[in-house]
């Protein structure tokens, strides 16, 4: 019999279900598009109480959340991984590294980095086959916490994947600002397909991600079109049914014994190569520089001067703009570019020189060709020194022209940021209210604080009915809606919110259009504190 368990039987029979193994781990096996073969695997949590039979995670994680149950199954989970890991190194199953998702409330656990290294440490796991998934929504409760979260679990080497990517509002600054090993972007949050606008977003996405030097991983791929347009856009790794559902530990074992595995690797490949090669005209260097890889150019520099010695096909294709062979030559890419962009690409040489790595820059340049005139385009080059000789340094660059990529990313960030200044910055709560749609989107306050989802529909019903506007209150507030429909332009009053009927000053302001037409509205609730608030 399979029965939806109510919140109050999963809670009832959690401890039970933790110590009879009701509750484990199934496997879903991540894969490279490419090459069929697999690079790692998620564990997901799994009850199947022996009456009601199995539960679904979207049922019953939250319930586990909200009575800060989720915390100890998480552990449990990455025990119950641990102890699988174990088994394979022990009795020759081929092993691959399994990532754990952490809940957004491990967070405010301090001792979960520790907690789980002691785990990982009693079982003797190499670190390296251990991953951790945490979630984009994470950050709603702060950056802090999430970003020191993250820098003790690199501290013990771990692997952190931000699952979920694409998700909330906050995707671009979070990107931004935590420094993640994996991104996980799911295709299932894309409205609109890979044919659309959502096609246009993932890419930007998958851009940016390179731009970090982040390998992404698309989740919930479930068509052959969407892995051969990620493949496409430079993202071979996915995750979905495509491939596999989750699968129990037993038919895991199965795929690892006949499945090929391989290392992630870093997202630009460029082997050591050898100076003296590219310029024998037989050499295999030549033969991929001139064929196989993108804009591609090896110049010299010597006293702060450079001298493009070679580019390649795709090179003019890049920056060239109808430039011939000759000009682009002849060249200096620094006449190219401002003062600031001068530096920051004479920085990335420094380093380049110092580090032996490949070292990558955005610089935007002004080009002008007799042709196309004068225009301004980004580039973005991976440097590598190649050969040195006294003060002459020797480079290689490959560059690709990501103008409309940068474009795209500046519209989207702006856009973002615009959003979230209200409840940033202001002691506040801010929400809209699409008055056609129903649609209501929070700040992210809101979010963190009482738990608002980032969309939220039919509104205010969903919030009405989960305490947040009391009921006495609630009529009236639905009467507020029809009045800001019909056009009211502003409304408020002090009114108690959450089931701890605090009193908030809330306040709505209509937007309309050309015609007079009410758009949105747009909320503010203001705490009231000591009468303060209440002499306006
Ligand atoms: P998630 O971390 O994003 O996990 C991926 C979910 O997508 C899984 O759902 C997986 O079964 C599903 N999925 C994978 N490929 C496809 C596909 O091609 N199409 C579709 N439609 N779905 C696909 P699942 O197992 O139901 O888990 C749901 C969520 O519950 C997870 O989302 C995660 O947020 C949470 N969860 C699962 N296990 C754990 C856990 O051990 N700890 C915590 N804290 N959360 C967990
Ligand atoms: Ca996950
Ligand atoms: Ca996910």
């Amino acid at each position: 019999m399979e029965k939806r368990m109510s919140e109050q039987e999963l809670i009832g029979s959690f401890e039970e279900a933790l110590n009879y193994g009701h509750i484990f781990a199934c496997y879903q096996p991540k894969i490279n598009h490419s090459t069929g073969r697999m690079i790692g695997a998620e564990a997901l949590m799994r009850w199947k109480h022996p009456v009601f039979g199995l539960q679904y995670p979207s049922d019953f994680i939250p319930v586990l959340e909200k009575n800060d149950l989720i915390y100890k199954a998480d552990l449990y989970i990455f025990e119950t991984v641990c102890k699988f890991q174990r088994k394979c190194l022990d009795s020759g199953i081929p092993i691959v590294p399994v990532s754990c998702n952490m809940s957004r409330f491990d967070i405010y656990h301090d001792d979960y980095v520790d907690n789980i290294e002691a785990i990982r440490a009693k079982y003797d796991v190499p670190v390296k086959f251990m991953h951790i998934e945490i979630t984009e929504s994470s950050a709603i409760g702060g950056m802090e916490l999430v970003s020191d979260v993250l820098n003790r679990l690199h501290s013990y080497g771990y692997m952190v994947e931000m699952d979920d990517f694409g998700s909330g509002y906050s995707s671009l600054n979070v990107l931004k600002d935590l420094d993640v090993d994996v991104i996980k972007l799911d295709m299932r949050f894309l409205s609109g397909g890979i044919g659309g606008r959502g096609g246009a977003i993932i890419n930007a996405m998958v851009q940016m991600a390179k731009w970090l030097d982040t390998p992404v991983i698309a989740e919930g791929v479930e068509k052959l079109d969407q892995a051969d347009y990620m493949k496409s856009i430079g993202c071979s790794y996915v995750q979905g049914y495509l491939y596999s559902k989750p699968v129990t530990e037993d038919e895991f074992i199965e795929k690892l014994k006949t499945t090929d595995f391989e290392p992630v690797s870093p997202v630009i490949e460029m082997d050591n190569m050898d100076a003296g090669k590219f310029w024998d005209p037989d050499s295999m260097e030549t033969l991929v520089f001139n064929n196989y890889v993108g804009g591609a150019a090896i110049f010299s520099f010597l006293d702060g001067k450079i001298e493009m010695l070679r580019v390649n096909d795709k090179y003019m294709k890049e920056i060239g703009m109808n430039m011939t062979e000759q000009e682009v030559l002849s060249c200096q890419p620094w006449d190219c570019m401002d003062e600031h962009n001068k530096q920051v690409y004479s920085d990335a040489l420094s380093r380049a020189a110092e580090t032996g790595e490949e070292i990558t820059c955005e610089t935007w340049r002004t080009i002008c060709s007799k042709t196309c005139g004068e225009d301004k385009i980004c580039i973005r080059s991976a440097i590598r020194m190649i050969g040195k000789a006294g003060e002459q340094y020797l480079f290689y660059v490959m560059v690709r022209n990501i103008t409309n990529e940068k474009k795209n990313f500046e519209t989207l960030y702006d856009s973002e940021r615009r959003f979230r200044f209200a409840s940033e910055h202001a002691n506040v709560y801010a929400w809209e209210v699409d008055l056609s749609t129903k649609q209501m989107r929070p700040c992210f306050r809101c979010m963190r604080d009482l738990n608002v989802p980032p969309v939220v529909y039919d509104y205010p019903e969903p919030l009405i009915e989960n305490g947040i506007f009391p009921p006495d209150y609630a009529d009236m507030y639905r009467d507020w809606m029809k009045q800001l429909e019909q056009g009211v332009d502003h409304l408020e009053a002090i009114i108690p919110l959450t089931v701890g009927r605090v009193p908030f000053h809330v306040r709505y302001t209509t937007e309309f259009d050309e015609n007079g037409k009410p758009l949105k509205a747009y909320g503010s609730a203001t705490l009231v504190v000591d009468g303060e608030d209440k002499k306006e």
